[in-house]
């Protein structure tokens, strides 16, 4: 174990952009030694889009990567820059409303750009490449991460950013005496497909179609199912999500050892759809090779912490898409540690202060998350238990749904954990709040 000024040794289990992002704040403080582990031989997203909301753009500038990001970010051209989505029904594409991101509308990437943009700033020797984490070891001085190729890492903090399947997740939980949790099946699938956004506006000229739709973001809306588009890489491409619920069974299973991802016939993408209007028709009728994602999240855990191991994004709380959050999530985990730790004030005395901290304000809040994202499925497909299919009244509460989310004061938190840390005296609301 290293002493009170010696360097912090972090391991990060997964290079995803959770583990990515961390990595590349944490590798800037020189009192910390910093070294990423992924299992895959290189970086690697799929090509697919990926959205995020104000907090997550902020969090991403709170991470230095604000400009790594603008270079590959698309947004919402004007005259409607702030409009994060438009919802349509899938019947018609009648209006139903929009949603308002002031200053940030539609704010995406193509995840692999992202990805690269993020990696090619870390420096030489911090990621290490073929390296599966199989087991940790913790005992009070010690702390190691075992590897599928025999080899280990001794560090004073480790970090499971290792995503929903995490190898990492259930030493955490069986330290806390918790039982292992697994991924859970949602009932939801995807298809998934990348449309070029000059073929797409042929065909909705050829079949009278408003081409707003094509450079606006928009969500259509159905009974089970609902379809969103918004534009990636300068607005070349489109970006397609197809969801389709079956809602028949209350815990649905997917088959054990069956892929979650795999390529399907652009006929099952439209028997899905059947019944469903011109525009979204037309946009899945673009799409020839699409994919189908099985949709599985995580129960909200009880605990992202034992000892000195911390876990972050999508290995502490997967979640279903539809609130856009996941990625942003992870990211907002990832400022959070990366400011208290990047504070020189941190010592290996103080860690699991720290760590509790990061736990305590986190959690309740990322939870909060995962729980309004199904529930924000249901008002989308049309099975709110309150709303129904009543779609003028979804349009009405998904314009300001979001708010909280996005508008979360993550520096409020810190603010939090510093008091607790003994780092600034405590703000007058925390205290009103006890
Ligand atoms: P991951 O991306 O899963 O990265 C984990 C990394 O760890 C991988 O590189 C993996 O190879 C590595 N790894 C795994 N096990 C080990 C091990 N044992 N040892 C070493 N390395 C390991 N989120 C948003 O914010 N906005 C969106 O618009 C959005 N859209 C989505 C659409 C769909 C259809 C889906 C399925 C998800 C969407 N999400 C979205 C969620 C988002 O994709 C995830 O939340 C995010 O990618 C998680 O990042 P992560 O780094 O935490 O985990």
């Amino acid at each position: 174990m290293n002493n009170k000024k010696s360097t912090l040794r972090v391991g990060i289990v997964g290079g995803g952009i959770s583990g990515v992002a961390l990595a590349l704040d944490l590798c800037r403080h020189s009192h910390l030694q910093i070294q990423l582990f992924e299992s895959a031989p290189a970086f690697g997203e799929v090509g697919a889009g990926v959205s995020f909301g104000p907090n997550a753009v902020r969090a991403i500038a709170g991470l230095g990567l604000g400009e790594a990001y603008r270079h590959v970010a698309d947004h919402t051209p004007e005259p409607w820059e702030d409009i994060w989505f438009e919802w349509r029904s899938g019947r018609d594409a009648s209006y139903l409303g929009a949603t308002i991101a002031p200053g940030v509308g539609q704010s995406s990437v193509h995840r692999a750009d992202f990805l690269d943009a993020l990696a090619t700033q870390l420096p030489e020797g911090i990621a290490k490449f073929g390296k599966r984490a199989t087991q940790v070891e913790q005992q009070s001085d010690r702390l190691n991460v075992l590897f599928a190729d025999g080899t280990e890492y001794p560090c004073d903090l480790l970090i499971g950013a290792d995503g929903i399947k995490s190898a990492l997740r259930d030493h955490v939980l069986e330290g806390q005496g918790l039982v292992p949790q697994t991924p859970r099946f949602s009932g939801t699938c995807a298809y998934r497909g990348m449309v070029d956004s000059l073929h797409l506006r042929e065909a909705f000229r050829a079949n009278g179609i408003d081409e707003h739709l094509v450079d606006v973001p928009q969500m259509y809306l159905g009974l089970d199912g609902h379809i969103l588009t918004f534009p990636v890489r300068k607005g070349r491409i489109i970006n397609v999500v197809a969801f389709t619920s079956d809602r028949s069974q209350p815990e649905p299973t997917w088959p054990a050892g069956a892929p979650w991802v795999r390529e399907v016939s652009q006929r099952e993408m439209l028997d899905a759809f059947t019944g469903w209007g011109d525009a979204p028709r037309t946009i899945l009728e673009c799409i020839p090779a699409p994919t189908l994602w099985a949709l599985h999240d995580l129960p909200e855990l009880t605990g992202y912490v034992h000892g000195r191991v911390a876990l972050i994004g999508d290995a502490a709380h997967a979640m279903l898409p539809h609130q856009g959050a996941g990625a942003g999530q992870g990211l907002e985990d990832a400022y959070f540690l990366a400011r208290l730790l990047g504070d020189t004030r941190t010592e290996i005395g103080n860690l699991p202060e720290l760590l509790e901290a990061y736990d305590d304000l986190r959690r309740p809040h990322a939870c909060r998350v995962q729980r309004t994202t199904v529930e924000t499925g249901e008002l989308y497909e049309l099975r709110d238990p309150v709303v129904g299919a009543n779609e003028q009244l979804v349009g009405e509460i998904l314009a300001t749904r979001f708010d909280w989310l996005w508008n979360h004061d993550l520096d409020a938190d810190l603010t939090e954990a510093r008091a607790r840390l003994g780092w600034e005296p405590r703000s007058q609301s925390a205290i009103r709040q006890e």
